[in-house]
Order: C-alpha cells, then sequence, then structure tokens
C-alpha cells in the first residue's frame, strides 16, 4: 500500500503532527496549529473564550481525524512519532463522558461549526473523572446510577498540557478559593486540551478542560471535581460553578490567549463575571481592599466588565437557574467578592441568596435565549432585562447528525453539491420533490437506517435476556423475557422515538394517560406501533427516575391490550451514540414537553435533518420549525403563555388535556404511513424537512447569528461566508 502510493505514505501523516512549548499534538498541520493558536494570543484580543459546563462532542458519532485515517488505511503506524496516536484512536472506546444532556450537546456542536467555519474561539470546561453518570436499568427498580471508569491519558484527541518551564511536568494553575474567615486555599488544576478538528482538518477549536482532581488538593475541591452536576450538597454545586468561573482568567493567562469576548453558555462560569469586576476594581482603587469599594465603584466596574460578556440562557425553568445561599459563598469566596455578589446578585425573591443567574443577566453587553418563544418567556421572567433579550435559535451540527446512509443519499445529486460546507444548499431539495430517483433513493437511505437500529435493538434485547442468568439485573424490557430466539421486532412497524433527559416537565408518560384509548388506536385499525424509549433522570432527581420506572411499568400492559400490536422499549444508557441511531432510524420524533418549559429542544432538529418529521407540542424550536404541517404534526395546548404556565407542579401539567390531543393526531399521522394512497404525503414531509429544516436549524447559522454579537475582525472571505450563513434565518423576527 505504502509503496504503491507514496503521497499517501508517512509524509502525510507527518504532516498531522503539531508541537507547541505545551505539548505535541495529532490532528493537523504545524501551520494550522500556529494559525489558530496564534489567532488567541493576538494583540488585538480579536476572539472569543465559550464557556460551558459540560461540552459533548463523541468522537463515536463524529471523528474526522479517525475518517482521514481510514481513508489512507492508517490504523496502526511503526513510525515513533505516530505509533501512540494511531493506537489510541484504534484502541478504543475510550472517551470522554463529560455531559449531561442538551446543554453539552449544544455544546460540542456548536464549537465543531466554530471549528468548520475557522472562527478564533476557545472553550473551556471542567474535566469530570467520573464522568456524569453511566445508566443500567433494572425493571423492578428502574434506573441504577454507576460511575463512569474513563481515563483521561487514554483518551484519542486528548492532551494533558504540559509546563513549558519543566516540559516533564504538567501545567498546573493555581486558583484562589477561601473558607470563611477569609483565609485563602489555594486549589491546582491541570490542563487537559481536547481539540475540536474540522471535518477537513485543517481548523481546530481548542477546548481547556481543568483537571481539579488532584492527591494536593483540599478534600471539598476533590470532592466536587469528580462528577458532573455532583448536586450532593449545595456547597458541591457552588465550589463546581466556582472551579469553573474562578479558573478561567489563570489558564488564559499562563496559555498567553488574549481574547476580549467571553461567552456563557448558561449562567454556569459567570463567576469569571466578579473575577474580571474585582481586577477593574483593583486597578480603580490602588489598593487591593475591595470590601471598600463604593457601591457606585463597583456598579462603574461591572459596567466596564459588561461589554466583555455575551450570555445564552438556556431554560425558563427555575431549577435550572442558579441560587446559593449566602452562607455556602461566605465559605468559598474572598469578602471583598461577597460585597461585590451583595449588590449583583441580589435577588428579591430569596433575600438570603445570590442569583447567579440574575447576575449574569445584569452583567453582560447582550443576552440572548435559545428560540423565539423562550425569548418572549424570558422577556416576561426578567421584563427589567426585557428590551436587551433576542433569540438566537439553537442549531445542530449537520455534519454530526446526519447519518451515513442519507450522506452517501445526499452525496449522489449534484444539486446538493456542497452539502457538508454549506447546509443552505438543501433549499434545492425543494425542486427534487417530484424526481423519483430522489424519493427513492430517500426510502432506501432511510431503511437502511431504521435496519441498523433495529439490529441494535433486537441484539441489544437478547443481550439483555442472556445477560439475566450472570447479573442481578432484570431486563428492562419486558420484550426480553417473551421472545424466543426467532421473534424479533420487525423494522417495518412504525417506529416513533422519544429520548432526552428525564425531567417532569418533559413529560415522557404523557402519552400513557389513557392506555386504553391508544391501544384502541392501534387496535381498531390493526396499526402496529413500535415505540423507542432511551434517557437519563439526574440521579437526585426522584420524579424524574419515577417516570422512567412507570415507562417500564407500562410495557407489558401495552403488548396485552393491543393484541401484541404496540411494543415499548426503553434502551439504557442514552448517549450521543444512541441519538444518532435514533433520529435518523425512527419513522416519527415524539416531544411533548409543557408548553413553554422546552427552551428549545435540539433532538427533533437532529430527526429534522435526516428528513424524519416531528410529532411535536408547539414549544422551543417547534414553532418555528413547524411550518404549518409541511415538515410534520403538532399537537396539544398552544395559547398564550405567561408566568403561571411555568409551573412545573403536577396538577399544572396539562396530562389530561394535551394526552387527549395526542389520541386526535396519532391516527392522522398512521394514516399516511400505512395507507398507500397516503404514504406520498409522508414522504412529502420528510423532503420538506431537508428543504426548509436543514438550511435554518444547523450550527452553522447559529455560529453567524453569534458572530454578530462577538464583534470580531474576520477577514473579508469569511466575513462574507458567515453573512451568507446569517442571511438563511433571522431567529430574532
Ligand atoms: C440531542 C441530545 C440531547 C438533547 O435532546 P433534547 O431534545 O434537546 O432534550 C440530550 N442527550 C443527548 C445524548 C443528545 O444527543
Amino acid at each position: 500500500m505504502q509503496a504503491s502510493n507514496p503521497n499517501n505514505g508517512n509524509l502525510t501523516l507527518l504532516d498531522m503532527v503539531a508541537k507547541n512549548q505545551f505539548g505535541t499534538f495529532f490532528g493537523v498541520s504545524q501551520k494550522t496549529f500556529d494559525t489558530v493558536w496564534n489567532n488567541l494570543r493576538g494583540n488585538d484580543k480579536n476572539s472569543v473564550v465559550y464557556i460551558s459546563m459540560e461540552i459533548g462532542a463523541d468522537p463515536d458519532v463524529f471523528h474526522p481525524v479517525k475518517d482521514r485515517l481510514l481513508e489512507l488505511e492508517k490504523t496502526n503506524s511503526m513510525d515513533s512519532r505516530l505509533k501512540k496516536f494511531i493506537k489510541k484512536i484504534f484502541n478504543g472506546p475510550e472517551k470522554i463522558p463529560c455531559y449531561g444532556g442538551g446543554l453539552g450537546v449544544l455544546a460540542g456542536d456548536t464549537l465543531k461549526s466554530y471549528a468548520d467555519c475557522r472562527l478564533p474561539v476557545v472553550a473551556v470546561s471542567l474535566l469530570y473523572r467520573h464522568g456524569y453518570f453511566s445508566q443500567l436499568v433494572d425493571s423492578k427498580i428502574g434506573q441504577i446510577a454507576q460511575p463512569v471508569a474513563w481515563h483521561p491519558e487514554e483518551t484519542p484527541g486528548l492532551y494533558l498540557l504540559n509546563d513549558p518551564e519543566n516540559p516533564e511536568k504538567a501545567l498546573q494553575i493555581e486558583i484562589p478559593f477561601f473558607n470563611e474567615y477569609d483565609q485563602e486555599t489555594v486549589a491546582i488544576a491541570q490542563v487537559w486540551m481536547k481539540m475540536e478538528v474540522n471535518h477537513t482538518l485543517d481548523y481546530f477549536i481548542p477546548e481547556l478542560l481543568l483537571d481539579f482532581s488532584l492527591d494536593e488538593n483540599p478534600t471539598p475541591i476533590k470532592d466536587a471535581a469528580g462528577q458532573l452536576y455532583n448536586s450532593q450538597s449545595s456547597t458541591i454545586k457552588a465550589t463546581q460553578r466556582r472551579m469553573l468561573g474562578t479558573g478561567i482568567l489563570p489558564v488564559l493567562q499562563a496559555l498567553g490567549i488574549t481574547s476580549y469576548t467571553l461567552h456563557l453558555n448558561e449562567q454556569h462560569g459567570v463567576v469569571v463575571a466578579l473575577q474580571l469586576i474585582a481586577e477593574e476594581l483593583t486597578k480603580t482603587l490602588n489598593n487591593s481592599d475591595m470590601s471598600q469599594a463604593s457601591h457606585e465603584q463597583i456598579a462603574t466596574a461591572a459596567e466596564t466588565v459588561a461589554d466583555r460578556l455575551v450570555y445564552t440562557i438556556h431554560t425558563p425553568v427555575k431549577a435550572g437557574h442558579d441560587r446559593f445561599n449566602k452562607s455556602v459563598y461566605a465559605g468559598i469566596s474572598h469578602r471583598s467578592c461577597r460585597h461585590i455578589l451583595e449588590l449583583l446578585a441580589h435577588d428579591e425573591e430569596s433575600p438570603h441568596s445570590y442569583n447567579f443567574t440574575t447576575l449574569a443577566m445584569r452583567v453582560n453587553r447582550t443576552a440572548n435565549s435559545v428560540s423565539r418563544l423562550h425569548r418572549d418567556v424570558t422577556r416576561k421572567q426578567f421584563s427589567e432585562f426585557s428590551e436587551k433579550i433576542t433569540a438566537i435559535t439553537n442549531g445542530v451540527h449537520h455534519l454530526t447528525w446526519i447519518s451515513k446512509a442519507r450522506a452517501d443519499f445526499f452525496d449522489s445529486f449534484n444539486e446538493l453539491n456542497n452539502w457538508r460546507s454549506d447546509p443552505g444548499v438543501f433549499k434545492n431539495a425543494a425542486n427534487l420533490k417530484n424526481n423519483t430517483r430522489f424519493r427513492t433513493a430517500l426510502i432506501r437511505a432511510w431503511e437502511e437506517d431504521t435496519r441498523i437500529l433495529y439490529r441494535y435493538i433486537n441484539t441489544m434485547l437478547v443481550q439483555h435476556r442472556n445477560q439475566m442468568s450472570s447479573t442481578w439485573i432484570d431486563p428492562p424490557n419486558h420484550f426480553s423475557t417473551i421472545i424466543d430466539t426467532n421473534i424479533q421486532l420487525d423494522p417495518k412497524v412504525f417506529t416513533i422515538g422519544f429520548a432526552r433527559r428525564f425531567s417532569t416537565y418533559k413529560r415522557a408518560d404523557l402519552i400513557f394517560d389513557n392506555i386504553d384509548k391508544l391501544c384502541s388506536i392501534a387496535v381498531n385499525n390493526n396499526w402496529p406501533v413500535t415505540f423507542l424509549f432511551s434517557g437519563k433522570a439526574h440521579p437526585a432527581d426522584e420524579p424524574g427516575k419515577t417516570v422512567i420506572k412507570l415507562i417500564l411499568d407500562y410495557q407489558q400492559t401495552l403488548h396485552a391490550k393491543s393484541n401484541g400490536l404496540i411494543n415499548l422499549i426503553f434502551i439504557p444508557n442514552y448517549d450521543m451514540l444512541i441519538a444518532k441511531m435514533l433520529v435518523a432510524g425512527v419513522h416519527i420524533w415524539l416531544n411533548n414537553p409543557k408548553r413553554p418549559l422546552e427552551a428549545s429542544g435540539t433532538s427533533g432538529m437532529k430527526a429534522a435533518l435526516n428528513g424524519v418529521p416531528n410529532l411535536s407540542i408547539m414549544d422551543g424550536w417547534w414553532v418555528e420549525g413547524y411550518h404549518d404541517g409541511q415538515t410534520g404534526w403538532k399537537f396539544g395546548y398552544e395559547g398564550p403563555v405567561d408566568e403561571a404556565d411555568l409551573s412545573e407542579s403536577p396538577e399544572a401539567l396539562l396530562y389530561a388535556e394535551d394526552s387527549a390531543s395526542f389520541y386526535k393526531t396519532l391516527p392522522l399521522v398512521l394514516e399516511e404511513f400505512y395507507e398507500e394512497d397516503k404514504k406520498s404525503l409522508f414522504i412529502d414531509k420528510a423532503i420538506n424537512n431537508l428543504s426548509l429544516n436543514i438550511p435554518i436549524f444547523n450550527t452553522h447559522r447559529m455560529a453567524a447569528e453569534y458572530l454578530v454579537k462577538y464583534h470580531l475582525t474576520l477577514p473579508a472571505a469569511l466575513e462574507n461566508q458567515m453573512i451568507d450563513f446569517g442571511n438563511l434565518y433571522n431567529s430574532n423576527e
């Protein structure tokens, strides 16, 4: 291979190795590496720091470096400079399990589009050695949370930065914490860098992951460092927030990164604003006793700092807003910081708390919500700031979420040329609607994805049954206990997908509110239906876990009452890989949150990108993606929303009304799928998703809208490209 094809030999691979004073990295050329690095370190401060508690960018769903190696047939190397990198990539399955759900996946998708668009951005997040958690599901118990074992040093694309002065050692940054007597305890963090390399391997976004799980750190720091969203105590929660927020400026300084603009992906990292205000005050006060600063001086400093911050708020759900009892902060921050917090994080509703969501809302140059409806709700929730709150509707990274079969199908039509670089190209799909070859190819690709999904599920069901004898886990699915090896779930059956975090407002059990009614729809028309459910509940969310258990309990009843026509399958341990299989393989994507509590939702967009219609409550992105029924179906309450509708209490969750509406809508969907003379309408909806929704709900367009807020200066060609992406949609209409 090597001898006959010298251009694809080691020369190309060595061109994928880059070095600087912090280490040696694999995936891009030295030139690319230097470009990215220099962009972040310029005197013009023309770059952005993207701050997020979690980043979900699973290499199993998008890994351009691995794809390139496979293309070159280089799955190993004898060259000592390459061997260790390539071995890690193909030894698998090590990956970073540090995301909990939509927020993290959005962060990952955003950074991948920033890399595709070659924007000067660096991300900062935390590294959690126990990840989030791994989910086992037992039919009698429900969810069982297990710690995740993973090894950063074995994980491809992740590098521990070394100390430039002492390259044998890891770079360490020092971050001051305090006790209630204002005595300083210094916490140490190591810095891991993950490279989010773009699909053409000529740009990347560095993600700096701060790792506080070090033996020498004080115990409270180590306790907080291990697991994402550890909510064992409010001190642990607050310490995590502080680790992120306070780590940002020191790590930027250690790496020489000069970015002016900081983007807060949710308020978790907002403590960085405190640090910046403190820096400002130190300058103006000429001494370090900031607790003497007047309100006016603090307000002036805050105004200066605000100009550097862009804030995205992600939820109208109160539990998602960060409030901490003042006593908690007395134990980890200095009194001068508390003095600033008194003024900027006060909360009228809760005088004994600091409200970090309010702090983020106060101190920024621009704040945005993540859909139009969410903008309207956020303006009501924070009426004081309503003028500066705009909408930037979320998107998803199309190169991550379009399946292999769908990608091959798109590649076979000239009209869609260049779709990888420009998701706007999909507008052309509108002209292909009556093209028989196009319609047939879409159906073929879809069938292929459904087959892949069912192969996974049928194998899983058998595995669960087999492991019954070797472990104490009761198979989560009733179907595991009734099948014999010859009976399997049938991919031709209409398949409804529902997967996301289990949280009460998402109402996973809504459609089972009246099981008799649901079963009669199937039985009366002889319409078989398979429901595929997946998702984790936060380990401390008891109501969320109860909903998972309910779903498991409904399986047997549904099967029996529908004479076996309805099967409900639960897929344990939801992650991005399962998500990708589901969104491409199912026939419809279901979402039924309580309006207006789903600020955006992104899994439905992933389905839409594959041409899979949605069946959804008019909430979040679907209000914008529904296009008067051209792309799917709506059901449930869609009237005006006000403060009272933000309640998550059981009686406010509208189960009876919205489920009744579901039972009216479902037959319309099944009719279109199963009746020969209507089937073409179903395929029309699929194609409309390609032409109407891909150009909108992608992160390239979203990047363009954020760029307007970032105030960066870009080379003219890039600027024009971003303007084109921005012209695909205006979220803020
Ligand atoms: C996309 C995604 C989510 C978010 O789904 P929503 O519909 O926005 O709730 C959560 N988890 C995983 C693994 C995902 O891929």
